[in-house]
């Protein structure tokens, strides 16, 4: 489940190369490196890595973080845009008190492999969860599971598995669907949007990192990039903290309260996600204010989005290499990591963009 896309406009061909063009970027600016390996290693044995580069005062109060590669494969657009970043300045000078981290391929098993999941097909954005306190399952998860479960990856089969989403959808609702499909479940390893059994390496290495990178902040400004949900080639915002509260104000005064007012959506509702990354943030790194939000970038409309999701659990299960395996993966890079020049363009832009707002917002609040 290798070959990713091509190399064209800022995007890399493989983990790799993405990895290395990154290191490069960090190192011509000073940055410094931290990180964690990760025991497996891409299909041409080369190491796998969740990496991190500090800018600024080491001992930063006052932090702007952007990470990517939470969901694997999207972290070809994530890392392509701190990149693009980097080569374009970065951060730049930075006043004391304050420190901008980049996180890079939270989920690098995932990003090298070309899948959203982790090496337990684990989506590690479900994964952040108190395992001693399971959440209840969503309602009707285990009546939707067999029929996502596709035995071929041929038409047929996949429009009997878009009939049966679409009668749970008719009887119980919109709501319900987003819960079942894809809130997070716990119970079915092989099925879509599995959140594990315990924390994922990933989850625990971040654990261990964060303290070390992080130990000295009081305030920090969060952005996981993602990509696949809103409209095309364009930021959509997520933030799930309550209005009124501190965090949910600091999201607003840095990326406008109209990020936060859904219009783009490519859903008729979104579901309760249970075990979000940046829900997690908080507990890893008390005595810091933390205010965290997920940026998305834009693919293509919820039905080739769920098409793929479905893919994924296929392609999982297959053990030989065939020519409907080669069709599924096309179709999966395409949903997460479009090959459209257009697109492509659009996300370095609009993501050097956010990412100069938010070093911007770092600098005017501390000053
Ligand atoms: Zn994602």
């Amino acid at each position: 489940m290798s070959a990713p896309p091509q190399d064209v406009h800022g995007f890399a061909a493989s983990y790799a190369d993405a990895r290395r063009a990154w290191l490069q970027a960090v190192t011509a600016l000073g940055g410094r490196l931290d990180g964690q390996r990760h025991p497996a290693a891409d299909a041409q044995g080369q190491p796998l890595g969740l990496d991190t580069a500090h800018f600024g005062d080491p001992q930063a109060t006052s932090v702007f973080v952007v990470s990517c590669g939470t969901h694997g494969i999207e972290g070809y657009a994530g890392s392509a845009v701190q990149t693009a970043w980097l080569k374009a300045g970065g951060p730049g000078a930075l006043p004391p008190g304050t420190a901008v981290l980049l996180v890079h391929a939270i989920n690098p098993w995932g990003f090298a492999h070309g899948q959203r999941v982790t090496e337990n097909n684990v989506d590690l954005n479900r994964n952040f969860i108190d395992f001693a306190a399971m959440p209840a399952p969503h309602a009707g998860t285990a009546a939707l599971h067999p029929h996502l479960m596709l035995a071929e990856w041929t038409e047929p089969a996949i429009a009997r598995a878009f009939d049966a989403m679409d009668a749970f959808r008719a009887r119980e609702g919109e709501q319900a669907f987003s819960d079942a499909f894809n809130g997070g479940q716990y119970r079915h390893p092989e099925g879509l949007f599995y959140g594990g059994q315990g924390p994922e390496w990933a989850n625990l290495a971040l654990r261990q990192l964060l303290p070390r990178v992080l130990g000295a902040a009081r305030r920090c400004m969060w952005v996981d990039l993602h990509t696949g949900i809103g409209p095309y080639g364009l930021p959509f915002f997520f933030n799930f903290d309550a209005p009124g509260t501190p965090a949910r104000q600091r999201a607003c005064a840095v990326w406008g309260e109209a990020s936060f007012n859904g219009h783009g959506a490519t859903h008729k509702a979104f579901a309760i996600y249970q075990g979000l990354l940046i829900d997690a943030l908080p507990a890893m790194l008390p005595g810091c204010e933390m205010s965290a939000v997920v940026i998305e970038f834009g693919t293509h409309e919820r039905r080739r989005m769920q098409r793929a999701h479905l893919a994924l659990a296929w392609m999982r299960r297959q053990r030989a290499e065939t020519e409907a395996l080669q069709r599924a993966r096309t179709e999966y890079q395409e949903a997460f990591i479009p090959s459209d020049p257009a697109w492509r363009e659009s996300v370095l832009r609009e993501g050097v963009r956010l990412c100069q707002r938010g070093r911007d917002a770092l600098i005017a609040t501390d000053a």
